[in-house]
């Protein structure tokens, strides 16, 4: 079974083939568009994603090296994301099913995120049911009990911010370009984590927040560079790092509330924010620390791809379930 996903729900044009599981190409055309304004822009976006996504899907097929006869159906990314991105790979979806009279086969680009885990890649362990997931990219942050496949429960979630945006925006305010997340990772690794103390958000539950998270940095930056000019390239490495690691306290607390609170201790983690490697290392250390058995995702497919959601894809025909011609993108779509 040859599945051919197509990912455009932000600012990424993606296309992957999957044969039975297993990835054959996965090709990825990035934005630069999107830099000079410091975040994305939903209009950029779309125009981008109509330029690339004829080469993207003949690339992806040329390097898994078969032809578009030869495959079984078409997935693509139903929502959650940016309207006018969704709209592209949406439509282009739809005809290249109907044209090559196969099934269309939509997708939750959050569901994905987790389902990321059953491709099936040497050296990684595909959780068993049930786990829970915490996904964390540049839109949300979540955690989710999966009782299977298409089974997920969100039992805990950001009530503001995205934990991506207290990257991102924390980075802005250091003079980081975006996206400042893998920025700040980079310098983390040669700063000392606990060189300054940001207080925690205190939020009941396994919810989370993360906007008085972003301001106690801007505070503590403005009051800084009042005393010292030059205090934040003085300091950057230093507050990469503090600021990491405070992020990194947040969602393990909430992920060990998690699993004592379910008793489930098989634990992966998936979106953009899982290629971090503080957070990877730290989910590591929480098979001794906890008794986890953890799961972290290969990097190539923690930010946005299309081999998740070709992988999504396969799962779903396998369960014959398929997507009607009319099938509408939403912006909002829920797990
Ligand atoms: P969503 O999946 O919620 O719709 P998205 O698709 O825009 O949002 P992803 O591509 O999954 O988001 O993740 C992008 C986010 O991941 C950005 O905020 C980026 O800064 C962050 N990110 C990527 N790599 C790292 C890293 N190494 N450390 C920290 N953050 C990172
Ligand atoms: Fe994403």
């Amino acid at each position: 079974i040859y599945i051919l996903g197509i990912e455009s729900s932000c600012d990424d044009t993606a296309a992957s083939v999957i044969h039975n599981g297993k990835i054959l190409s996965n090709v990825i055309a990035n934005q630069k568009i999107h830099e000079e304004y410091g975040g994305v822009v939903p209009e950029l976006a779309s125009r981008a994603h109509q330029q690339n996504i004829v080469p993207v899907v003949d690339q992806a097929l040329k390097k898994a090296g078969i032809t578009k006869s030869q495959l079984s159906a078409i997935a693509f990314t139903k929502g959650p994301g940016l309207m006018g991105s969704l709209l592209v790979g949406t439509s282009f979806a739809k005809s290249l099913a109907f044209g090559l009279n196969i099934p269309l086969i939509d997708v939750n680009h959050m569901q994905a995120h987790i389902l990321a885990h059953f491709i099936d890649e040497e050296g990684f362990d595909q959780p068993p049911f049930p786990f829970l997931a915490m996904t964390i990219s540049g839109g949300h942050t979540q955690i989710v009990k999966v009782n299977h496949y298409f089974d997920m429960d969100v039992i805990g979630e950001t009530i503001d911010d995205a934990v991506g945006e207290a990257f991102d925006k924390s980075g802005k305010l250091l003079g980081l370009g975006y996206p400042a997340g893998p920025q700040i990772d980079k310098l983390a690794k040669i700063g000392n984590p606990k060189a300054f103390k940001f207080t925690k958000p205190k939020v009941d539950g396994l919810n989370f927040s993360f906007s008085g998270f972003k301001t106690a940095v801007l505070y503590f930056i403005q009051k800084q560079v009042k005393e010292n000019p030059n205090f934040i390239e003085e300091h950057l490495n230093d507050i990469c790092a503090s600021i990491q690691y405070t992020i990194i306290g947040i969602l393990t607390d909430k992920l060990k509330l998690a699993s004592k609170q379910t008793g489930i201790t098989h634990i992966a983690i998936g979106g953009g924010v899982s290629a971090n490697s503080g957070i990877r290392q730290a989910l590591k250390d929480g098979e001794t620390k906890h008794g986890w058995t953890t799961y972290v995702p290969k990097f190539e497919f923690t930010t946005d791809n299309a081999a998740m959601i070709a992988i999504v894809g396969y799962l779903k025909f396998l369960e014959g379930n398929f997507a009607e011609q009319n099938v509408m993108a939403n912006s909002r779509l829920k797990i």
